[in-house]
């Protein structure tokens, strides 16, 4: 992808601060951290998201991601992290290449609550009932 800002940094044309290479997943700091060792884990090949990904690079990135995160803990002395990935500009993805952010965290008081939706028992059955079959259609 021509302006894409990670394939840039794939490719050398943009710096970084990494953290992590291997044949299919890079791994650096985040620009704009939200705490110290903010870190992004991104596949080297240009997907946009979570389910367009190719699973011959989704698992590496997985399997990065979980032998990076005891050294961002370690090195920034966190006691928790968080793993995310904002799938969509109505999620907040503001860079259209996959990628993780693992955030060190090291206080409770850090975190606001998730907002609860409201929402009836009934709606939440209706909701699963479709999921399954949206599922099975696809899937089965
Ligand atoms: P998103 O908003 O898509 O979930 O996350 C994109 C992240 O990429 C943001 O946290 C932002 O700070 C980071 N970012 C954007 N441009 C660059 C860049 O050029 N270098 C690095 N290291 N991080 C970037
Ligand atoms: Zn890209």
């Amino acid at each position: 992808m021509e302006n894409c800002i990670f394939c840039k940094i794939v490719k050398g044309e943009i710096p970084c601060d990494k953290v992590y290479e291997d044949e299919k997943v890079l791994a650096f700091l985040d620009i704009h951290p939200i705490k110290p060792g903010h870190t992004l884990v991104i596949p080297k090949k240009h997907f946009e998201n979570f389910v367009s990904i190719d699973e011959e690079y989704l698992l590496p990135m997985i399997q990065a991601a979980k032998k990076i995160v005891p050294a961002i803990i370690k090195s920034v002395r966190a006691t928790a992290f968080n793993f995310t990935t904002a799938n969509g500009a109505e999620a907040g993805q503001s860079v259209f290449h996959l990628h993780f952010h693992i955030i060190p965290r090291f206080s409770k008081s850090e975190l606001k609550d998730w907002p609860e939706m409201e929402g009836e028992q009934m709606t939440r059955i209706q909701i699963a009932e479709d999921i399954r079959q949206i599922y099975h259609k696809l899937f089965t």
